[in-house]
């Protein structure tokens, strides 16, 4: 495994130095790809055929309407019969990664250790039900950690955080106070599986899916965390009142400051959020500069 680190961190040490973007934990992210050592370091399939020379800079891009999906890895099945993404072997036996702090590529490569560890999960039904497991993108390195409360139809079927409606919106709201979704955040929900029909969370889904979230936020170890809803802001911060009470004032999860928001899906919804939003926004980039 230390062997395997190593090897991951001097392939993203040379992607950086190439100028290339960070990861996107996607169904196209063949983890194995980079933890088999291989004479030559492997591309990932996002960028194959990328020229070495520069990295795209506005990265993000959400497929239009009607465009063909992208490909699909070939899949496994789960025990209900199901497609899962690219299964990978549980990581029986091998050490628990060490989340101390962070240089070069070590949360890239501590994020995608818990991706693999991950992927498979099916310890609540939703693991079973899901298309794709979603575990989060943007940049491990990001000031700015965003969390929403599940995928949808959209982000099971692409393995991809807010790429529906809603992540369109939030692109926007990102944009509005300079921040790029690629390259200034890592966005990941509370669930990491699509409840049937969007339903809202139950207890149970949250909190056997707490573990992963709270190891995505000790990796990444954000300046700034933003919840995005009520749901998201109850199971983070632990508390019952509702979203018009937890997005006033600012809150704390470990010691990083919290902002509570509304979800852009209830901005879609209701444009009366719009104006608190927006505020809330500001706050937001108020902080990321005085926390430098
Ligand atoms: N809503 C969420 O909370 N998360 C997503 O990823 C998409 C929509």
């Amino acid at each position: 495994m230390a062997d395997n680190r190593s090897l991951i961190a001097a392939y993203f040490k040379q992607q950086s130095e190439l100028g290339m973007p960070d990861i996107v934990f996607s169904p196209e992210f063949d983890i194995q790809s980079i933890l088999t050592p291989s004479p030559r370091f492997p591309v990932f399939p996002k960028f194959a055929g990328t020229s070495t020379a520069k990295a795209p800079t506005a990265k993000y891009s959400a497929p239009l309407p009607g465009s063909p999906s992208r490909p699909r890895p070939a899949v496994a099945h789960n025990r209900a019969g199901q497609p899962v993404p690219n299964e990978v072997p549980s990581p029986v036996g091998e050490p628990t990664p060490s989340y101390g702090p962070s240089d070069g590529g070590t949360k890239r490569v501590l994020l995608a250790a818990l991706y693999k560890e991950t992927r498979s999960c099916v310890k609540c039904p939703l693991g079973s039900s899901r298309t794709n497991y979603v575990f989060g993108a943007g940049n491990a390195e990001a000031p700015l950690l965003i969390i929403g409360e599940a995928p949808g139809a959209d982000e099971d079927q692409q393995g991809l955080p807010f790429v529906g409606a809603a992540g369109q919106l939030l692109t926007k709201m990102l944009a509005a106070i300079h921040l790029d979704r690629t390259r200034d955040v890592f966005i990941t929900n509370v669930l990491k599986c699509r409840p049937p029909q969007n339903r809202t969370p139950e207890l149970a889904e949250t909190t056997l899916c707490a573990g992963i979230l709270e190891r995505q936020i000790e990796i990444i170890a954000p300046r700034m965390i933003l919840l995005l809803g009520r749901i998201a802001a109850q199971a983070v911060l632990n508390k019952n009142e509702g979203i018009g009470v937890l997005r006033t004032g600012m809150h704390d999860y470990k010691g990083i400051p919290v902002v509570v928001t509304y979800h852009p899906a209830a901005l879609l919804r209701n444009a009366d959020y719009k104006r608190p939003a927006w505020e809330d926004l500001q706050k937001i980039e108020a902080i990321l500069k005085n926390s430098h």
